[in-house]
Parts: structure tokens; sequence; C-alpha cells
């Protein structure tokens, strides 16, 4: 029996105001029975998580499904945690703490949902962190026919799954590997040049458990055109050609660090540390754009020099672009699919034209094998090329979702 029937509301906008919904309503079904009955029932139905990512990706003419009201606690057995759709990763890392245990990695804000961050492939940094979606062990999602399907690691179809779009179903709950709890510490080094920037780049993404570049391709009179954000489960490594900030950063230089988690090599727990923004604070009101290419890690340097030749149009549209990394993993639709790789993560001002005009000839200058970040702005009609699994996914749509229920206008711009 449905619980209740679910309540009528506006759908919004994105996080960053930068798509309004144009779906004909939100629910928030109460049990995975409801969020059955609404596949059912409904021609077209989309899972929205958090709103973080910037485009019409979640959006659909028919009904937007928040698993907000699905409730739940999360739940241990051994080291794996069990955790309902509607989760935050912020939720979840105080919860994990006061039992002990800890995720190996969070991306740059911990208000994300669990859901929508592994079906984007959003990822933290480290060379050898794979993104959020590679802690997954099992997901059950109600499909387009209405059944509830739970697929575990090794299992057909699970690989493909994992980073699905939200085309495949809507993901009623996760299981996540944990491991015992860890302290972190977090310094900023200042100072980097360009030529070390350059030279040393491998070596700097490797300096420390979780590495973040941040830079705004402007060159200061002492040379000095990066900070370098390091967070170390163990004594960190020295960082060529720069020295350890004695005051906190923000991210973007210049604004109030006062929102960002602790820096200065002072000992922290895990998720007070990992992501770059406190829990209890947000990162910004919302006015800026993002976007985001994951470059094979062996050519990282034509990437940074691609960036850097086109800096007169980068520089004036731009927030802060930070450089990490994330290590190669096995789902299909990962943009760290078979190999390691470099992300180069732009926050851009809120230029939506401006951003729109650029974002083809940067993407022609990036080294073959680049691919987008899901969740972010991009400009290529045809990323499918670079992912080996591309057309098993589709095929995997079409079985999961025969009646294309799960299909909106993103799908068939990026999927054809
Ligand atoms: C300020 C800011 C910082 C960011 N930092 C990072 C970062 O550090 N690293 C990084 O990689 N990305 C980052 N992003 C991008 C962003 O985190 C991801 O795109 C985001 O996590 C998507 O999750 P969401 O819950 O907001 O999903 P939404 O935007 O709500 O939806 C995204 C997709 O997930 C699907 N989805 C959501 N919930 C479900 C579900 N229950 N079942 C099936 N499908 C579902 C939707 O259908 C949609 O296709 C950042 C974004 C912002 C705004």
């Amino acid at each position: 029996m449905p619980s209740e029937t679910p309540a009528l509301e506006p759908c919004g906008s994105t996080w960053a105001r930068s798509h309004d919904y144009t779906a004909r309503e939100l629910v928030r079904p109460r049990s995975v029975e409801d969020v059955r009955d609404l596949v059912l029932r409904e021609p077209k139905v989309r899972a929205l998580g958090s709103r973080h990512s910037f485009t019409d990706l979640a959006d659909t003419p028919g009904v937007l499904v928040s698993l907000d009201g699905l409730g739940g606690s999360p739940s241990l057995a051994d080291d794996i945690v069990r955790v309902p759709g509607g989760m935050r990763y912020g939720e979840l890392a105080e919860w994990l703490q006061s039992h002990g245990r800890a995720l190996p990695n969070l991306a740059s804000l911990p208000h994300i949902s669990i859901a929508g961050a592994v079906a984007t492939g959003t990822h933290g940094s480290g060379l050898r962190n794979g993104s959020l979606a590679t802690s997954v062990t099992a997901l059950e999602l109600v499909d387009g026919r209405g059944d509830l399907v739970r697929l575990e690691a090794g299992s057909a179809d699970f690989e493909g799954a994992v980073v699905g779009l939200g085309a495949l179903g809507i993901v009623t709950h996760l299981e996540l590997r944990t491991e015992p709890t860890f302290q972190v510490t977090q310094t900023v080094h200042e100072g980097l040049s360009y030529a070390d920037l350059q030279e040393h780049l491998v070596e700097i993404l490797s300096a420390a458990y979780s590495v973040s570049i941040f830079t705004r391709w402007t060159d200061e009179s002492d040379g000095s055109v990066a900070r370098v954000w390091q967070k170390s489960r163990t004594t960190p490594a020295e960082i060529p050609g720069t020295v350890p900030a004695t005051l906190a950063h923000h991210v973007v230089p210049d604004l109030d660090p006062a929102p960002c988690t602790d820096q200065l090599g002072v000992a922290g727990l895990w998720h007070e540390r990992l992501p770059h923004f406190r829990p209890d604070f947000e990162p910004s009101v919302g006015d800026e754009l993002q976007s985001e290419y994951l470059v094979p890690l062996d050519r990282a340097h034509e990437a940074v020099s691609a960036v850097r030749s086109l800096a007169d149009r980068v520089r004036p549209l731009l927030m802060v672009c930070e450089i990490r990394t994330v290590a190669a993993d096995r789902l299909w639709l990962s943009p760290a699919y078979g190999t390691d790789t470099v992300g180069l993560h732009f926050t851009w001002k809120p230029d939506a034209t401006g951003v729109r005009e650029l974002l083809p000839d940067l993407e022609e200058r990036l080294p073959a094998g680049t691919r987008p970040h899901w969740g972010k702005l991009f400009a290529t009609t045809d990323p499918g090329a670079s992912f080996p699994h591309w057309d098993d996914f589709k095929e995997l749509v079409g079985r999961f979702d025969p009646d294309r229920r799960f299909w909106n206008a993103w799908l068939a711009r990026v999927m054809g």
C-alpha cells in the first residue's frame, strides 16, 4: 500500500541557478513502494539529488523525484555501510565517524547527495583515490518497469550501472565500503611558479594522500602562479619551490577562508579535512558555473600547456582553476575508466554566454582521451568517443528503461 500521497511543490533550479527545472512537479516519496508506484504511473520521471550539477542533466518533462522523504538511517555490516538514496555525504560522514569508520575520500563539499555524486562520477583528489563511485559495493534501483533491482560488485551490469547518470532508474539504496577512521592534516603551500608546476606536475600531485593545485593562470610579480593544497595521512612530502602558508586561505585567492576546512597542518578527522569546505557553510551563494575535464595522467603536461595557451581568454571568466587527480577504475561511464587521470576543474564566473563561447575552443586544445565531468558544463556533442563502453551503456539503458521513462533532453543531446 502506498503510505501517503506525495506533496506537490515547485521544482526550482540547480544549486547554482544555472538551470530552472522544467519538470511538471517534484515529489518526495516516503517508501520504495511509493517510488515503484510512481515509476509505473508516470511516463516521464527522473531522480533529483542535491541539485549540485549545473545543467538540465536531472530534468524531465514529467516528475522529478527527490528521495529526501525516504528517510531511514545508515546501517553497518562489517566494513560495508548501507545508506538511503537521499542521504548527503556530510550526514553520512558524521554518522560513520560516530561508529569509528570513514570513507576513503570526499569531494570538495560535503553538501552533495551520495546517489547524485555516484551517478555523475564525482570525485575528490589523490593519485591512489578512485572517484566516490569506486566505494560502491552494491546499489538498489527502481528500473523503468517499476522493478526493484539489486546490483552487487562482480555481478553482470554492476560496472555499467554505478555511474548511471540517472538513466537506468531511481537508486533507493547504496552500499559503500568503509575503513577505520583516520586523521588528516591540511597544509596550503604558496609560491608555486609555472616552471615548477610544469616540471614537477606529477611529483606535486603525488606529494600527499590528496593534492589540489589552485591557480588563476596569472603570474604574480614574484613569479608565483599557484597554491597547492596538501591533505596528508602521513608526514607530507615537500613541494618544490613553495613555502607552507602561515595564514589560512580560501580556494579562491582573496576570499575569506572562514568557509574552508582547517589548514596550517593541524591534524583533524578525515571528514573535517578532506573536503575544502565545511558542512556548516555554503561555499558560495551559487553565483558560479563549473566545467571539468579528466585527462589521462600521462598527458597532463599537454593539458596544462593547452589551458595556459588560452589563459588570456580563460582568465576574465575564471574564479579559480583546480588541478587534481583521480585513480583509474572499471566503471563504464567514469571519466577515470581504465586510466589514472588529472582533473582540470574550472570555477567560472556566472557568465553563461562567455563560458559557452570559450568551451569549444578549450576542448579542442585538450589532449585526445580527455573526458568531461558529467555534472558540469561541456561543449562536445560526442563525449562517447572516449568511453570504450559507450554503446554497452546505451544497451543497458535500453534494457533497464525500455519505455524511456528516464530519458530526457540532456541524454538525447549527449547520447543521441
Ligand atoms: C559548489 C560545488 C562544488 C563541487 N565540487 C565537486 C567536486 O569536488 N568534485 C566533483 O567531482 N564534482 C563536484 N561538483 C559537481 C557535483 O558535486 C556533482 O555533479 C554532484 O555531486 C551531483 O550530485 P547531486 O546530488 O547534486 O545530483 P543532481 O545534480 O541533483 O543530479 C545529478 C544526476 O544524478 C542523478 N541522480 C541523483 N540522485 C539519484 C538517484 N537517487 N538515483 C539515480 N540517479 C540519481 C540525477 O538524475 C542526475 O542525472 C561540485 C558542484 C558544486 C555546485
